[in-house]
């Protein structure tokens, strides 16, 4: 047999060790890993003498604002960036223009995503008041979660009570999906905010004094309450503070089935990001005080936190460098630079380059059902390549970004690492850091190869089942 592509020379990266090997990808799935005078032959070869090759990294969690707001991203420039990134499967979120929280939006999503797509991609449903009523059809219509946001964000999306969750949980519970939270408390920071407007604060740094760290601890534990009680399925997004893990390992403990995240921002920025990057830093949550960082180390080397997202959430520089931090839209990109900047704190010897792939790929393939399809790198699974070099000494510049907004906290800041090739199922979608044109348009959805076993569900209300019943005849 002969194989597609045979990359030579580099370092294999896996969860569980590094080491110098060949490997051949055929039809777009991994043939062989071992030897090179055990490869077959290829049509054709890369030399990556040099270079680490780690499973494409999944972000299950960007904003590429498609359909509505072509002025920020558009599906197009956000895999763009992904392939830029070592990204090969994003999720993308739901507060498009329209929102998609019903059967119609889903389908003009999926023919946007496919027609412009440079990597893989799931695309989540909006779970809330509006779109109760349509979980099985948006189930049907293939998406890879819900997200559900107990915090208004961009795009004016209601957050639904308690009443509103409880209901929306025991409805998905039965459908196996995973619930992703934008877990922060509306009314708190509701009120936190009136209150700084009606004193006149309007300097970067009240952002974080509108959400202090309370907000996001309680609806931690009340998501997770929820979860335990009606056997949902929960991830808790961009975890920012260290008082939220201890309802998140609490969870865990009593064997709730839930995840979270954190992304690059909470663990490398802190309160006096507000004063070198002004609005540029706004982000929900915010960039918290420094004491916060190393307990989100510490949880991602414990599990506690089980992977690293990006909440990539690009705006125009317009929207970015308003005067007044209330009207800064929240947000910057992140799908491209997460690797670099993980990997430069890996090259510091923060962690180790097997811990970074399973929080980048291995963990949520597994979490998100796409595992061992996605997320490693072994015979049989899609070749979701990313080879980097760790030894490249650069320096972040918004300007020459991929993504339409150049604008991020990350300019000018130095790394030591850069993905040089991507391979989204065997096809080169960037290589010697230039973009495969004609590679737009090949990414596919995730959610047909996604196995989410149903769990049990536990003290599903059956009146409440009826009333769904009784709306849906
Ligand atoms: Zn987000």
């Amino acid at each position: 047999m002969t194989a597609d592509l045979v990359i030579h020379g580099g370092t294999i990266v896996s969860p569980d060790a590094s080491y110098s090997a060949s490997i051949a990808i055929k039809d777009g799935v991994i043939l062989a890993i071992g030897a090179a005078d055990a490869m077959p032959a290829a049509t054709e070869t890369l030399d990556a003498t040099g270079l680490h090759i780690l499973p494409g990294a999944i972000d299950v969690h960007v904003h590429f604002r498609d359909p509505g707001y072509p002025q920020k991203e558009d599906f197009a420039s956000g895999t763009a960036a992904a392939a830029f990134g070592g990204v090969t499967t994003v999720f993308d979120m739901p507060n498009t223009l329209p929102t998609i929280n019903n059967a119609e939006s889903l389908a003009d999503k999926h023919r946007i995503a496919s027609a412009k797509a440079y990597v893989d991609y799931g695309l989540y449903a909006v779970l809330g008041d509006d779109s109760i009523d349509h979980v099985d059809a948006l189930v049907e219509g293939g998406i890879i979660g819900f997200k559900l946001y107990m915090g208004n964000t961009f795009g004016r999306i209601p957050s639904p009570s308690t009443g509103g969750m409880l209901e929306a949980f025991e409805v998905v519970a039965p459908t196996g999906k995973r619930i992703s939270l934008h877990a922060e408390t509306n009314s708190i920071m509701e009120r936190r905010e009136a209150r700084l407007r009606a004193a006149g604060r309007t300097s970067p740094i009240a952002h974080l004094a509108a959400r202090p760290a309370v907000v996001a601890v309680e609806a931690v534990e009340r998501a997770a309450t929820l979860a335990e009680w009606t056997g949902a399925r929960i991830h808790v997004l961009h975890i920012s503070s260290a008082a939220e893990l201890r309802p998140l390992a609490d969870a865990k403990a009593r064997g709730v089935d839930i995840t979270g995240e954190t992304c690059p921002h909470y663990l490398l920025l802190d309160e006096t990001d507000y004063e070198k990057f002004g609005g540029v830093v706004r982000v929900n949550p915010p960039v918290r005080e420094k004491p916060n960082q190393q307990p989100l180390w510490d949880a991602l080397m414990d599990g506690i936190v089980d992977i690293i997202a990006t909440d990539h959430a690009p705006h125009a520089p317009d929207e970015k460098t308003r005067p007044d931090i209330w009207t800064v839209d929240c947000g910057f990109p992140g799908v491209e630079t997460q690797m670099p900047l993980m990997l430069t704190e890996i090259n510091k010897g923060r962690a180790s380059l097997n811990d970074y792939v399973r929080w980048s790929a291995e963990s949520p393939a597994k979490i998100w059902g796409l595992y061992p399809r996605k997320g490693t790198l072994t015979p049989g699974s899609d070749a979701d390549i990313a080879i980097v070099d760790l030894d490249r000494k650069w320096t972040i510049d918004d300007a020459a970004i991929q993504s339409t907004s150049k604008i991020s906290p990350w300019h000018g800041r130095e790394a030591t690492a850069l993905p040089i090739h991507t391979l989204v199922r065997g096809r080169f979608v960037m290589k010697d850091r230039i973009l495969q044109e004609k590679a737009r348009g090949t990414g596919r959805s995730v959610h047909a190869i996604q196995q989410m076993p149903v769990p049990e569900p536990r003290n599903i209300d059956t009146t409440m089942a009826a009333i769904t019943i009784a709306q849906k005849a």
